[in-house]
């Protein structure tokens, strides 16, 4: 493990904490070339539940962090929201995914879960999320959108 301050991989470590409850082991460690102390955590990694597309089971994908972040940061292009909202809208996601014990969601789920955290941010970037995911190609639907949204 390589020293966060000094940059040399000699670290001891110092203390081992484990909390159960969150899968997590913590340990304390001391570089011993410049003495600098910190925690690296080690987690068990969540099998996520497989998003399945168009609410088709032959459609079945992994969940993908950095498509999903593409995907928002497309809507939000030029738009005042910070990188660290758009990162906390995905590890929000993300959570729920881990939270949610089922081996499979809808992407709906997701595509809604992205537009609801959206419209808190930036109607704008919400109804150009909104427009892709939701395929609209004509103006009559965007409209209907855009007043769902908007009610
Ligand atoms: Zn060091």
């Amino acid at each position: 493990m390589r020293c966060t301050c000094c940059g040399t991989g000699v670290t001891r470590v110092v203390d081992t904490t484990t909390h159960s409850a969150r899968g997590e082991v913590r340990r304390r460690r001391q570089c011993q070339n410049c003495g600098y102390r910190f925690t690296t955590i080690e987690r068990i990694r969540v099998e996520l539940p497989l998003v399945v597309k168009d609410g088709t089971p032959a459609r079945r994908e992994p969940f993908d962090r950095d498509k999903l972040k593409q995907g928002i940061e497309l809507a939000c292009a030029k738009r005042p929201i910070s990188q660290a909202a758009i990162d906390r809208l995905v590890g929000g996601i993300e959570a729920y995914l881990e939270e949610d014990s089922s081996a499979e969601v809808s992407s709906q789920i997701i595509g809604q879960r992205v537009i609801d955290g959206l419209r808190d941010l930036d109607e704008v970037a919400c109804l150009r999320y909104a427009m892709v995911f939701l395929n609209l190609e004509d103006l009559v639907s965007v409209r209907c959108e855009i007043d769902r949204l908007l009610a």
